[in-house]
């Protein structure tokens, strides 16, 4: 990925000498910090212009905020009534205590669809939802206990248990939600029924944990903190700052460990970002959501605080991020393990998990750090990760959501209409409804535009009112009208966001190109006295790219992905007639962007040809002719819009050569069936031929009975016809350091016979081993199915890379 701009690269001494200056004029030093490079990044802290000052009219988002606001919004308010979110509510607001159904963070999923309704209220007065939204709020409001204290599962399930697993039950997460959903709310309507519910909870919250005497404590899932800082600017109380930094700065306590009395030696507080002081992270860890939430806290802390420590660790962490651990969709979050991070540069397709969840997270702390350093670079990840990983959160007709969001499929996975743990339709749904408070933000003197949205935007510049208005068919075209209508002439700096993966941008004023743009942190800066009439026109070149990763990402290598503008594409299996498996893309075929306004709702499609590799069969031969190739028309649609047609495999990343043919052992004609399999095991991979590396290797396909532990499992392969075999040889996965699985305790191998299993009479041990194919022979069986049977360690589950098994040669 390039995330260096080139007109960066280009201005580099323009930008030191910019930077010297800035910092000049903030004067003090203090909030300065060093960037990797040495130079002082002053904080600019620029101002969001409210989604309540910007309307978008494009057609790109206005339809899928259109449809946000008529399908995903009520579907979640009936989802919430379905589910039972609602049901716990009036449990507790009727002071039951049996009945509670689901997680213990269901009140958090009413908070944030709450808060996605109150922002569409905002921009779209609707008595029947307000009336809802006032029914519902009226609901939690009963079900507060008189000392402000809320939540539905510690009030109906384990009254008397509140704040005894901080670690665990979510409560101050929920807490978080509910603030934020206040606040929407009393912004979106004015009432203070649900901002005096929040504030009296948030109250209570204070008066229990604190500096001494009050409790040490903080949440096992972040999100209070960048909660109460909402709730701190929306009512001036200063506590609620002070409570937020308070569970910022002490994080890394190692508190959970005190909590469920866990020997310190034992402790690896990292799931829950808490093994080491909050100002002491090297790198992104844990799980993603709860790191990402905790770093937007943090950040809009150390916006407030200018704590050197505290900023040096969010740009660390941030390079870390962006630079090894995020996918080319700006998701994050590559296991299912932790939901979250494992080592650097492990990026895998078919298992990516990318939570819709975290990349709203990293959206969101982007966001804040494109607030407080105006900086284009971290706009450049808000854009990648909303174009692209966000959108596919959801259908295109609003109503079957992505939790796990990968970046391959071969064909099983599919959205739904909601889940048991269902964050994440709620959270596209608060996204989507507030998304023009991604776009535009104000300093003292300027106007900065960070996404290229159709419509318009008021927004308060040098104590004026600038009314700024913008055509353009972003993302499909580049070309961008901006015209400034202040009332009377007005001096100020628009500042235009060149995106990270834009080359050759231009730009003009009045029709008058401006031959040397000053370019300051990726901003292309035009200062003058705007008047009405005035027109700036930016051009940002969109033609069909080629990216590659770091060679580090084992999954990429020898191949390539397709973007075009913001916009990361990938090849559907409807629109292919070959299996995707079997196509390559060569680095020099021609590619083509062309409209499609019928398809998908209208998009962008890449065009061109694609070559399908030849799989040439191997029984009893040492050579023969190689299979030229054969051309193949290809499409490839925005990542987004996947999974909204006929169901099938799904690539980003496409090979540029053909595949190095695979030996295809009696193994790859058998069919594979496991005692158990959970989302991400890919039983397939046990027969797909590709040599491991290691058992620490995550192969693209892997077989795995996780999270089952210390049980019996097994996988089989079933032939049409009889196979005589003598052999079998097996290597392990083992993820260490990352997951749960390990070696087994045991394994054998079964064979059928008339329709029942035996075991075959080993010749010797079956040996368990790390790092190397483990063999075993046996007096030949002839058979229909042979079965590897395992007992997994306690405690521990198992996979496996591959196994093949040995034909008994002919005499
Ligand atoms: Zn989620």
């Amino acid at each position: 990925m390039r995330y260096d701009h080139p007109q960066q690269r280009l201005n580099r001494n323009m930008k030191r000498l910019a930077l010297l200056t800035l910092s000049l004029a903030f004067g003090t030093g203090t909030g300065s910090l060093l960037g990797a490079s040495g130079e002082p990044a002053p904080l600019l802290k620029l101002r969001a212009v409210p989604f309540t000052q910007v309307e978008i009219n494009d057609s790109f988002w206005a339809p899928r905020r259109e449809t946000n606001r008529v399908a995903s919004i009520p579907v979640n308010l009936e989802n919430l009534v379905k589910s039972g979110n609602i049901r716990n509510l009036e449990l507790a607001a009727q002071k039951a205590t049996t009945g509670f159904t689901g997680p213990v963070f269901m009140d958090s999923d009413v908070y944030k669809a709450l808060e996605a309704a109150a922002y569409s209220l905002a921009t779209h007065p609707d008595p029947a939802l307000d009336r809802r939204l006032d029914e519902i709020i009226a609901t939690i409001a009963a079900a507060q206990q008189p000392d402000g204290y809320l939540n539905s599962y510690y009030t109906v399930k384990e009254p008397g248990r509140r704040w005894t697993n901080l670690r665990d039950n979510h409560e101050l997460y929920c807490a978080g939600h509910m603030f934020e959903a206040a606040v929407a709310h009393f912004q979106a309507t004015g009432k203070r029924n649900f901002l005096n519910v929040a504030t009296k909870f948030a109250d209570h919250i204070n008066s229990v944990f604190g500096p001494a005497p009050k409790r040490l404590g903080y949440p096992g899932h972040p999100e209070i903190e960048l909660a109460l800082i909402k709730l701190w600017r929306a009512t001036g109380e200063p506590r609620y700052f002070n409570l937020a930094r308070f569970f910022v700065e002490n994080r890394g306590k190692h508190f959970f460990a005190e909590e469920h009395k866990t020997p310190p030696d034992r402790y690896d507080g990292s799931y829950w970002q808490d093994d080491v002081p909050i100002c002491d992270h090297k790198n992104i860890k844990g799980h993603a959501v709860r790191a990402c939430y905790l770093l937007s806290g943090a950040t809009d802390v150390a916006a407030e605080t200018r704590d050197p420590a505290l900023l040096k660790m969010l740009h660390r962490v941030w390079r870390n991020t962006t630079e090894r651990n995020m996918y080319l969709t700006g998701g994050i979050g590559p296991s299912a393990h932790n939901e979250g991070f494992t080592v650097d540069y492990d990026l895998p397709n078919l298992t990516a998990y990318q939570e819709t969840c975290a990349t709203i997270a990293l959206a969101q702390w982007n966001h804040r750090l494109a607030l407080l350093y105006g900086d284009a670079k971290y706009a450049d990840v808000v854009e990648r990760a909303l174009y692209n990983g966000v959108l596919a959160g959801v259908s295109q007709d609003g109503t079957k959501f992505f939790y796990v969001n990968p970046l391959e499929s071969r064909g099983t996975h599919h959205r739904s209409p909601w889940f048991g743990c269902a964050c994440c339709p709620p959270n596209v749904a608060r996204t989507l409804a507030s998304l023009g408070g991604y776009a535009y933000a104000v300093s003292e003197d300027a106007l900065w535009v960070n996404l290229y949205l159709q419509g318009a935007a008021v927004a308060k510049v040098r104590g004026q009112e600038v009314p700024l208005s913008v055509t353009t068919d972003y993302p499909w075209e580049g070309k961008v009208a901006l015209r400034p209508l202040p009332a009377s002439p007005t001096k100020f700096e628009l500042r235009l966001r060149l995106p990270g993966w834009c080359e050759g941008a231009t730009v003009a004023v009045n029709k008058q190109k401006v031959a040397k743009p000053v370019i300051e942190r990726g901003y292309l800066v035009l200062a003058r006295t705007w008047r009405k009439g005035d027109v700036v026109e930016l051009n940002l070149p969109m033609p069909v790219e080629r990216m590659a990763a770091h060679p580090n990402v084992k999954d990429n290598l020898g191949q390539l992905a397709l973007q075009r503008g913001p916009l990361v594409y990938c090849l559907e299996a409807c629109d292919h007639p070959e299996p995707l498996a079997s196509l390559y893309l060569p680095a020099n075929a021609e590619l083509k962007a062309e409209k499609a306004k019928d398809l998908l709702g209208g998009v962008v499609t890449v065009k061109g040809s694609a070559e399908v590799a030849s799989e040439p069969e191997w029984t009893r031969k040492l050579y023969q002719a190689a299979a030229p190739s054969r051309h193949t028309p290809l499409t490839a649609i925005p990542y987004y819009a996947w999974d909204n047609r006929n169901p099938g495999a799904m690539k980003v990343w496409l090979p540029i050569a053909p595949p190095p043919p695979r030996a295809n052992g009696l193994e790859a004609q058998a069919k594979v069936t496991v005692s158990f399999a959970n989302n991400n095991s890919q039983p397939q991979g046990l027969n797909d031929g590709v040599e491991p590396k290691s058992s620490g290797d995550h192969p693209a396909a892997l077989c795995h009975w996780w999270p089952h532990k210390g049980r019996d499992e097994w996988a089989q392969y079933t032939w049409k016809n009889p196979v005589t075999v003598n052999g079998a040889k097996v290597y392990w996965f083992d993820d260490t350091g990352r997951g749960a699985c390990r070696l087994p305790a045991t394994w054998q191998i079964q064979y059928l016979d008339g329709g029942e299993w035996r075991s075959v009479a080993a010749k010797g041990e079956y040996v368990i081993a790390k790092d190397q194919w483990c063999p075993v022979n046996f007096d030949p069986v002839t058979t229909t199915a042979l079965r590897l049977s395992v007992t997994l360690q306690k405690d521990w589950a198992a996979g496996v890379q591959e196994w093949k098994v040995v034909e008994v040669e002919e005499e």
